[in-house]
């Protein structure tokens, strides 16, 4: 593992982040919670209630998840790793 440049291990790292990590949503219809990785919350739209199966909608309904959601896929999506990425690896063979 020590061959592993830190760009490669970080960037796996941030980009595994918004499907592995989970925010609760909120449904309005049954008031229970239910998580849904950050991926999925930031497409926005609607998702299923487990409990009721009403729409948990996204923008509407859990707008604080939703637009946090956003940002931090936005800000991860922002960051050149992939250029420099594919430079360290040019450069290494
Ligand atoms: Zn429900």
């Amino acid at each position: 593992m020590a061959s592993l440049p830190g760009g490669l291990d970080y960037d796996l790292r941030m980009v595994d982040t918004c499907k592995v990590m989970k925010e609760p949503l909120r449904c309005f219809g049954c008031g229970s919670r239910q998580y849904e990785t950050i991926s999925r919350i930031a497409q926005g739209g609607a998702v299923t209630c487990v409990e009721c199966v009403s729409e948990i909608n996204l923008e509407r309904d859990n707008s604080a998840v939703f637009a946090s959601a956003l940002s931090f896929v936005k800000s991860v999506r922002e960051t050149p790793k992939h250029l420099s990425l594919g430079f360290h690896r040019g450069s290494q063979i």
